[in-house]
């Protein structure tokens, strides 16, 4: 694989030459930590921060994945009390195949019941037993018991309004809406961030004696995902230009069925839990094919992961819909377990389909990235000042998440990351500061005379990666995904941008070029079948693969394998 483009720059003088301009738009600002993102994983960081004493700056695009969480686990013993985090740990090491760092699984076992406690004292309304003060607990796939608490009214909207109150309380400073375009990194480690508000010449250097990422996943790499726009890889790009190490970057699981059609509903999960209630899927033919690849159960009594690979296989041998799925029919239920569903028939009605008489099209889609930032058990990325938390990190969850797992994550690691910074905020000389112009190279480099559209290459990216690096890879795949990225990235090195915007976009791009090279660089150099990672020229799992495969900047893309802890 040739990896020149990415190291071919223009200049140094003619950088810094737009850099200097550039800066004259900056304004600065000044905290000790500074948290970038604005769902789960953040706001837990900017709480424990402010707790610690120190001032807290957050900055955020959107909400990302987290006003979605249906619920997460915490083995707190309620609905079944066998279970304990011992039992936990195990779950999770066995629902990762073996492959998740200990010692986050243990911080993870022994934090997810502190995590629930505290949201439940903030005032977090989770659904509870009529009596003794004990919650309810639904048996997700993957854990050994009952152990997802949740809210009735939905989790994720509850657990981040909560947070969000109690952060203002603290006196967290919030900037919302503001993109992060950058790291200020340099000798003395990570610094801080370089801010833009869209539609404006907006920029803001916000200084911090440390950072916090808490920027999500890999989600809008994939054509096709359940991930809202705002979460694309930037945490994990950025982390690794200011020299973090990215791990497990090959295992995206994929949620079964997501629908296709209706067009206006695209991208919305179908419970699966109407398939146990006795929804069918078909099909073009009209045959339930999961009949033949699971008799006599069917769509039952099968694990989600199982049930994404069968969907695909049927639609990759030619026997799914032209519009690339097959239909979820739920006609045959009777209509007041269907209407259970409110949330999922109202939507569809309100996009023109009535599914007591209608059938909609699924498809497998991206839904949540094992792979991301290398941390320790304090959230530390190895690199000073920078820490790391939430579905941004790998390594916790091994080569595939056991469900309700993901909101735990970012709730215990959210937690670890803010006050490890914090500390280390109290603990660190900073009297070197990197200049702001370090903080504008990465755009300066963009700059030039026309202005390019990249938009039609983020597309092409997102197509290669669902193509070649979907819920099924093979050598041959993988290695043509590799050429058409390394294509996509010479012709984006031509691109050039007048606007803040356009120089933005550009920038984007070749970072998400740079996060799908790695995920099918580690997916070619992973010869076995491990979780979320399926190879069919390679359908075992293999003992000799019981390893990390891991990026860091200096051995630029070549994957490097480092042993589980
Ligand atoms: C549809 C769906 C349903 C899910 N259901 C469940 C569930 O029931 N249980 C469970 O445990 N898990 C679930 N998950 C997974 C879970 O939602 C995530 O793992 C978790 O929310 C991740 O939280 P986070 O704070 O790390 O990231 P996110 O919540 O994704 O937040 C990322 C933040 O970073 C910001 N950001 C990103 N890039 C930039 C940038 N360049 N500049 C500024 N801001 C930026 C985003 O705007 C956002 O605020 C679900 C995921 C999806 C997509």
């Amino acid at each position: 694989m040739t990896t020149k483009a990415f190291y071919d720059r223009p200049a140094m003088s003619d950088i810094w030459g737009v850099a200097a301009s550039l800066a004259s738009r900056v304004t600065e600002m000044r905290t000790d930590v500074l948290v970038l993102g604005g769902g789960m994983a953040a706001y837990r960081a900017a709480v424990a921060a402010r707790n610690e004493g120190v001032e807290v700056v957050l900055a955020y695009r959107g909400r990302g994945a987290s006003p979605y969480v249906i619920g997460f686990n915490a083995p707190l013993g309620h609905s079944d009390d066998r279970d304990s985090p011992d039992v936990y740990f195990d779950d999770m090491v066995r629902g990762g195949y073996g492959l998740n760092d200990r010692r986050l699984v243990r911080r993870l076992a022994h934090g997810a019941a502190d995590a629930y406690r505290e949201l439940q004292a903030l005032g977090v309304p989770f659904a509870m037993q009529a009596e003794g003060g004990r919650a309810l607990q639904r048996h997700l796939s993957g854990n050994s018991y009952a152990r997802s608490v949740y809210v009735p009214d939905g989790t994720g909207r509850a657990v981040i309004d909560t947070l969000i109150r109690h952060a203002r309380t603290l006196g967290v400073v919030e900037r919302g809406g503001e993109k992060v375009i950058g790291l200020l990194h340099g000798d003395a480690g990570v610094q801080g961030a370089l801010l833009w508000k869209p539609h404006t010449e907006q920029l803001t250097l916000v200084r911090a004696r440390t950072v916090v990422v808490a920027m999500g996943g890999l989600g809008q790499l994939y054509a096709d995902s359940t991930y809202p726009v705002d979460v694309a890889g930037d945490a994990c790009a950025m982390a690794y230009e200011a020299g973090a190490t990215l791990i497990d970057m090959e295992f995206m699981q994929f949620e079964p069925v997501v629908t296709i059609w209706p067009s206006q509903c695209r991208g919305m999960e179908m419970p699966t839990a109407m398939l146990g209630d006795g929804a069918q899927l078909r099909n073009a033919a009209g045959e339930r094919f999961m009949l033949r690849y699971n008799p006599p159960h069917a769509e039952r009594q099968i694990e989600k992961a199982r049930m994404a690979l069968y969907i695909q296989q049927e639609i990759d041998e030619g026997r799914g819909l032209p519009e690339g799925g097959v239909w979820f029919d739920a006609t045959s239920l009777d209509a007041a377990t269907r209407e259970s569903y409110v949330s999922h028939c109202s939507r569809l009605r309100a996009a023109g389909v009535d599914p007591a008489n209608q059938a909609v099209i699924v498809a497998p889609a991206a839904h949540s990235a094992m792979g991301g930032i290398l941390i320790d058990d304090c959230g530390w990325t190895g690199v000073t000042g920078l820490y790391a938390a939430g579905e941004a990190c790998g390594g916790v969850h091994g080569a595939s998440r056991i469900a309700g797992n993901g909101c735990s994550d970012t709730l215990v690691f959210g937690a670890v990351a803010g006050r490890h910074a914090a500390r280390a905020a109290r603990a660190l000389d900073r009297t070197n500061e990197e200049p702001i112009n370090a903080s504008l190279r990465a755009l300066s480099r963009w700059w030039g005379e026309q202005q390019d559209d990249p938009v039609p290459l983020k597309q092409h990216i997102r197509q290669t990666v669902a193509g070649h690096a979907g819920i099924w890879r093979c050598a041959t795949g993988l290695s043509q995904g590799l050429t058409t990225l390394e294509q996509i990235n010479v012709k984006l090195q031509s691109m050039r941008a007048r606007t803040l915007a356009g120089a933005v976009a550009l920038l984007e791009t070749e970072r998400m070029t740079r996060c799908a090279i790695m995920v099918l660089a580690a997916a070619l150099q992973r010869t076995e079948s491990r979780g979320a990672h399926q190879r069919t020229d390679f359908p075992q799992i293999d003992t000799r693969w019981l390893t990390h495969l891991s990026f860091d900047r200096y051995g630029k893309f070549s994957p490097r394998e480092i042993p589980i802890h």
